[in-house]
Parts: structure tokens; C-alpha cells; sequence
């Protein structure tokens, strides 16, 4: 399949996609890695009449550490923050929840902020910023602002960015070094997007309370979710079957999952108990 006819403009930096987001309006796209939007204009499901190919840029591809933080440019290739040796200590769940995103070769071009701006809520890097806390900034013609990540997923495919902003980074807390995470994923084959997906972070203190818990779900709503009322069922306590239990309970009636060719709503609900379960206890386990 080939897309339709569409203009092609390469910006320099992330302040001239901005000016050329806005001379052309609605009708453009960023192009990243053009591991979602290519298929999709093959498709014909998407019809930009210009791209705008942001591979030249060099201000957005950065992977650092800053005051307690890991700071990723949204450009930064998903195979190479897989592989990042600072990344993957920050943030453990990074490499662990980039090894089911694709495929490798998806990941040679795919950008970390293409997958979050794309926002499909079965998508591992958005659940992943949820469960995290992450802050984005995001550029427009009048500067920067920072959105919580949980604020930034709107709706499938949907996200608070306008028509003439660009996601420049994300800033995700370092987890303090004992923590232990798991990613828990029911697919169809490994590298299919997630019928359901699990980020689980959990750190004990020396008295073997749990003093940070993370808990996030991807495909059981219409954005990722951040599993609150889970994390409350645990923080402050020790964590045993019992208190697993519980929360694992507490994560799938916070779910709003639909029935789709892929599962019924009540199975994938089901799925969210399971994989919360297992994805504490494989997080104190890994700790
Ligand atoms: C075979 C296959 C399997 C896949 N499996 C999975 C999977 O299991 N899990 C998963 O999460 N993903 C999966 N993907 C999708 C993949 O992760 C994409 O790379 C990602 O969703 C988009 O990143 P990209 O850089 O390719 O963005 P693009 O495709 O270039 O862009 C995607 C969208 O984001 C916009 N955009 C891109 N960058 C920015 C930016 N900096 N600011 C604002 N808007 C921007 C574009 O305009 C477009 O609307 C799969 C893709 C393929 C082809």
C-alpha cells in the first residue's frame, strides 16, 4: 500500500516544527519514527497533507540524568533507551516494558515520544509514564509547560497536546535502588500490542513495610490508568498474600476494559487481577 500524496518538510530543531505546525494547521503530522502513523496513512486511515519529518532535529534525542530525574528526549530511538545503561538503572521498567513493545525493528525507528504522542492505550511507554508519575513538556508558540502524565492521555489516539505542539521530553523519577519491578503482559504473540498490560514498582523499608508502590494498567480503559486504589491498599503495610489479594481485587474494579475481537470486557478485568498479582509479587521478588 502506498499513502496518499502529501507534502514533506524537514524541520531543524524543535522551534521550527513548532513554527511550521502552525503556518500549516490541522492538515499536518509529525513525522518520528513513522512506526505508527506510516501504517496508518497506508491505511488510508490518516490523511496529512504535509509531514513534517523531525529525524534532523538534534535537540530532542538526549537520555540524562538530572537532579533525581531521568530526562528522555522525546527523539530518543526506543532500541537505544532499551539499551541505555542510565536508563535501565533509573528505571528498570523502561527495559523490561521496551522489550514487548514491537519488535526490534520497530524499535531501530520508533521514538519514545512518538509512542507517548500516538497514546494508544494498549501501548507500553504511556502505562509505564502513568505508573511513574512522569511529567512531559511539551513545546508550543508560546513556550514550554509541563503536564503530568496522567493529565496527557485524553483518549485513544487523543492527547492534550494542540495542533501546533510538540512533545519535546519526559522527566520520569529515579527509583531508589532496591526497588523492584515487573511489566506483567497478556498478548496474542510476544510483540503484538498488549491485550492487557501490568507496570508494578515496589521498594520496602528496613522493617519490610512498603514505603513506594506503582501500579499502572494498559488496555483496560480508554488511557492507561493509574491503579490508585491498589497502591493505597498496600503502602504502609506488609505486603502478603492477603494484602496482594486485596489489591489485585481493588486494581480490576478500577478497570474500565470493552469487549472486543481480542476479549470480553469481564475476561480482561479478570486479566487486570491476575497480572497485578503477579506483577507484585515478581516486583518484591526482583527487588
Ligand atoms: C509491527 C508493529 C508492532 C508494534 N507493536 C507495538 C507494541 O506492542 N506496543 C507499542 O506500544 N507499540 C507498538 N508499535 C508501535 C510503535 O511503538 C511506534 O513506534 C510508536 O507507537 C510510534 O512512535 P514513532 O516514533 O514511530 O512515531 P510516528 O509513527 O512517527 O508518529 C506517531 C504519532 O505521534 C505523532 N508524533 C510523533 N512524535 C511526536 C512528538 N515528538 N510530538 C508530537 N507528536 C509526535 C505523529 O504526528 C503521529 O501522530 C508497533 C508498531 C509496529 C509497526
Amino acid at each position: 500500500m502506498k499513502p496518499p500524496p502529501f507534502e514533506y518538510r524537514s524541520a531543524h530543531d524543535s522551534t521550527e516544527t513548532v513554527e511550521l505546525l502552525t503556518e500549516y494547521g490541522d492538515d499536518a503530522k509529525i513525522l518520528a519514527g513513522g512506526q505508527s502513523l506510516v501504517p496508518l496513512m497506508n491505511f488510508r486511515m490518516a490523511r496529512p497533507s504535509v509531514l513534517i519529518d523531525i529525524n534532523q532535529t538534534q535537540d530532542m534525542t538526549g537520555i540524562r540524568e538530572d537532579d533525581g530525574h531521568l530526562v528522555i528526549g522525546a527523539m530518543a530511538r526506543q532500541r537505544v533507551l532499551e539499551r541505555d545503561p542510565t536508563a535501565g538503572v533509573a528505571v528498570p521498567l523502561l527495559p523490561a516494558a521496551l522489550a514487548h513493545t514491537g519488535h526490534t525493528t520497530n524499535r531501530n525507528r520508533g521514538t519514545f515520544g512518538g509512542s507517548l504522542a500516538h497514546a494508544d492505550p494498549a501501548a507500553e511507554l504511556p502505562a509505564l509514564l502513568v505508573a511513574m508519575g512522569g511529567e512531559l513538556t511539551v513545546k508550543g508558540p508560546s513556550g514550554t509547560r509541563i503536564v503530568p502524565a496522567e493529565d496527557f492521555f485524553l483518549a485513544p489516539l487523543t492527547t492534550t497536546l494542540a495542533y501546533n505542539e510538540i512533545l519535546v521530553s519526559a522527566r520520569l523519577p529515579r527509583l531508589p535502588s532496591g526497588t523492584g519491578t515487573a511489566v506483567e503482559e497478556l498478548a496474542r504473540r510476544h510483540g503484538d500490542f498488549a491485550i492487557v498490560s501490568v507496570m508494578a514498582a515496589v521498594h520496602l523499608d528496613s522493617n519490610g513495610r512498603a514505603d513506594l508502590v506503582r501500579l499502572a494498567a494498559g488496555g483496560v480503559d480508554s488511557t492507561p490508568i493509574r491503579l490508585h486504589e491498589a497502591e493505597s491498599v498496600l503502602s504502609g503495610g506488609t505486603l502478603d498474600e492477603t494484602s496482594i489479594d486485596a489489591a489485585a481485587t481493588a486494581a480490576a474494579d478500577a478497570s474500565h476494559p470493552v469487549d472486543d475481537v481480542h476479549g470480553t470486557a469481564s475476561y480482561r478485568r479478570d486479566m487486570v487481577r491476575v497480572l497485578v498479582a503477579r506483577a507484585i509479587r515478581s516486583a518484591i521478588a526482583n527487588r
